[in-house]
């Protein structure tokens, strides 16, 4: 007997070598094996009488006995060759597989045989060529391998989809009464399967149709669950009491007036919003979501100008150290400015607090700038600091605020109102929450994700910024270019060079929910930040300063890398995607981008945005050995256009949102992600969740749903 839950290791047709490679797949119990979906279906469904075949080029199926099996060594190709006669009453055909001597073994003569593959032809007439093959028993149920639809899974080192669908099958045929989450209505309105049919015809469906209603079943389920959890935040976040911030708006004006710039339109509506949010008596979530450059600090800095003129604490959170005390200093700079006509007593006091300093702004007459982070800690707990700066890391360690009232985070995955319990403890009230990314999310996405009232986009930027000049490189212009970045370097310039990956793989990567087809297109040529590393500095431009960074590096030493580039001490940084958004070095004119073909659109927008951020004119070189006429085709979008939202889009369309980078932040399960292109399947979701939601909250109605939720706020919560 097992169930869902019954660890794979049970199963008798699962060794210990297996089970670890299984789990590489993230495979553990019954459960994730049943969902482990296929990628993608080989066609075998043909099955004709030997004598029809009559084409080489055909993909066929047969049924027949082994009359002649035997194995031969080719010497001059070094292979193993095994050749088979098998007939059905209708004739014979040959079949032919090199080096898989065991095939020898399993097929003796007088073996019935399915065989299923492409029909070839040499001198001696048509011939299977390498097919793929099962033994066919009287009692057995089907055919698994050959013979129609089969399923291809994602793979990895060990694990084929022969031997997945050897594992799979057989809990098929014994599966009985599994319940169902999907409340039955659903499941009759939009006509699809029910759980274990859906399950059944996703991995062994009699025709493409069939598999495409079990995938959208699923779709929906995860779309739903995702709505009734973002329903439910909502819900939840409703209940709490917030500080009421009121929107002063003559403050509000002083302040603006005071900026050392004008506010572009799209930043005064994002604050206006915010600051409406704030006077509610429930907490804030809102997502400010604006391109790198755009001014999203300004916007953060006027929400914490106004509660902190409320007497409230702002704590800004920042991904990095580096990235905390550029803010800290940015912020220090433009309070002073904007707050000149504020009277000594109310002047606005900021703290810096990371892994390795404190610090405060401004100094009074006892302490220096730089204080002890104890200190630090204990002004903030007696409120004697107005907004506190620092990383993630730090302030969830246990920092009191006196009288929190507002959470910024700047490019933060996940901040949910667990982390917000955390940050106030013994207060009663939950603080607003503001979270910034420059990861453009296209509006179609960000409504069906987030509602209509929780996002605010900041689409222009401030006028008179530079273009940055962006090129494909094509292969045979690579030297040109090279000589045009050691001119870059020779007037002072600094350069990035970005690669896709540390090293290079010797052994294909594990294709996981890609299709196989596109992990092995371009493998070959992906470049390695270590390859380029030892070529730059040691011979391309051994004349030059040139540094390494990578994930694999510990925090410490990549801070350090970082920070010595962002002061000059390198003239190149070698750097998977790892290197910070929103790092802001003016110095760095020139962006190469390694095998562009990698990245989705809107990530080399994001690379592009870490040059053109001084008084320099910047270039984005853009890398390619693909010679897919697409893949240029959509590299070119990025010379055309500076919008990260025109390139969301496109990105979009082009990859589908699975692999559309920055949607980890809206929370979206991966599977629901690789049909969010289906917009319309998400509205849906959305009032069905409302429809659930109604009259009964806490989904008494439908136990399983809520138990599925459930679990899913417990996995958040282990991030
Ligand atoms: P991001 O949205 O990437 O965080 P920042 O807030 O760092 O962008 O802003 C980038 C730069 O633009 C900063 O130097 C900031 O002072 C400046 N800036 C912001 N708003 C404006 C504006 N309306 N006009 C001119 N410069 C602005
Ligand atoms: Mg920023």
């Amino acid at each position: 007997m097992f169930d869902l839950n019954t660890p794979i290791e049970k199963l008798t047709r699962v060794g210990p070598k297996f089970l670890a490679r299984l789990k590489k797949l993230e495979i553990k119990s019954i459960k994730d094996l049943l969902w482990h979906f296929p990628a993608r279906y080989d066609d075998f469904s043909k099955l004709l009488l030997i004598s029809d075949i009559n084409n080489a080029g055909e993909v066929v199926s047969i049924a027949g006995e082994v009359t002649d099996i035997e194995m031969a060594r080719s010497w001059r190709r070094r292979m193993i060759i095994v050749n088979a006669t098998v007939e059905d009453q209708s004739g014979s055909i040959r079949a032919v597989w090199f080096n898989q001597p065991y095939i020898a073994d399993a097929l003796k003569i007088g073996t019935n045989v399915s065989l299923s593959g492409k029909i070839s032809m040499d001198k001696n007439g048509l011939y299977f060529s390498s097919p793929s093959y099962e033994k066919i028993f009287p009692l057995e149920t089907g055919l698994t391998h050959t013979g129609r639809l089969v399923p291809v899974y994602p793979e990895t080192e060990g694990i084929t989809s022969k031997y997945l669908r050897f594992l799979i099958k057989p809990i098929l045929l014994k599966m009985r009464g599994v319940p169902d989450p999907l409340p039955s209505e659903i499941i009759k309105k939009y006509n699809l399967p029910n759980l274990v049919k859906a399950i059944n015809q996703i991995h062994f469906p009699k025709n493409l149709e069939q598999a495409e209603s079990a995938r959208k079943r699923f779709t929906l389920e995860e779309l739903l669950l995702f709505q009734l959890r973002t329903l439910r935040d909502h819900r939840q976040l409703r209940m709490l009491k917030a500080p009421r911030i009121n929107f002063d708006k003559k403050i509000i004006s002083d302040f603006v007036k005071n900026l050392p710039f004008k506010l572009t339109d799209d930043q005064r509506v994002a604050a206006y919003e915010i600051l409406q949010d704030l006077e509610r008596p429930f907490p804030m979530n809102r997502l400010l979501n604006g391109d790198v450059g755009s001014g999203k600090t300004v916007v953060a800095l006027i929400s914490a100008f106004q509660t902190v003129s409320a007497g409230f604490q702002t704590v800004f959170m920042a991904p990095t150290e580096i990235l905390a005390k550029q803010h800290f200093d940015s912020l220090c700079s433009t309070i002073l400015t904007a707050s000149r006509s504020l009277n000594a007593d109310a002047k606005i006091k900021i703290g810096l607090l990371t892994g390795s300093e404190a610090k405060q702004f401004p100094t009074d007459e006892v302490v220096e700038e730089k204080i002890s982070k104890k200190l630090l800690a204990l002004k903030i707990a007696k409120g004697q600091i107005d907004i506190v700066i620092g990383t993630h890391a730090v302030i969830q360690k246990g920092i009191k605020f006196a009288k929190l009232g507002l959470v910024i985070i700047d490019e933060q995955h996940r901040f949910g109102v667990k982390q917000r319990m955390q940050l106030i403890k013994n207060q009663e009230l939950v603080p607003h929450l503001l979270s910034m990314t420059a990861t453009p999310i296209p509006r179609t996405l960000a409504l069906t994700v987030y509602g209509d009232l929780d996002v605010s986009l900041i689409k222009e930027k401030p006028k008179g910024r530079q273009q940055i000049i962006t090129k494909i490189i094509p292969h045979s212009k690579r030297s040109d270019a090279l000589e045009f970045v050691e001119q870059q370097i020779r007037s002072g310039r600094q350069v990035f060079v970005i690669c896709p990956q540390i090293e290079t793989s010797k052994t294909e990567e594990p294709a996981q929910n890609k299709p196989i087809s596109q992990t092995k297109l371009v493998w070959a040529e992906i470049k390695a930040v270590s390859d380029e590393y030892e070529k730059l500095s040691k011979k391309v431009f051994s004349h030059r300063r040139v540094a390494m960074l990578h994930g694999k590096m510990k925090p410490k030493d990549k801070n350090e890398i970082m920070k010595k580039f962002k002061d000059g001490h390198y003239d190149i940084l070698v750097s998977t995607s790892v290197v910070e958004v929103g790092m802001d070095i003016p110095n760095a004119a020139v962006m190469m981008i390694e095998s562009a073909e990698r990245f989705g659109l809107a990530q080399l927008h994001q690379f592009r945005g870490r040059v053109g951020r001084g008084k320099h004119q910047s270039y984005c070189l853009l890398f390619t050995s693909s010679n897919d006429t697409r893949t240029t085709r959509n590299l070119k979008a990025l010379e055309k256009t500076d919008s990260g939202f025109e390139l969301a889009e496109a990105d979009l369309k082009i990859r589908g949102p699975g692999e559309f980078t920055g949607t980890q932040q809206s929370g979206l399960p991966d599977f629901a992600m690789a049909s969010l292109a289906d917009i319309d399947l998400i509205k849906k979701t959305r009032l069905e969740a409302r429809l659930l939601l109604k009259d009964d909250p806490a989904l008494k109605r439908h136990p399983l749903l809520a138990a599925r939720l459930a679990e899913m706020q417990r996995l958040v919560h282990f991030e």
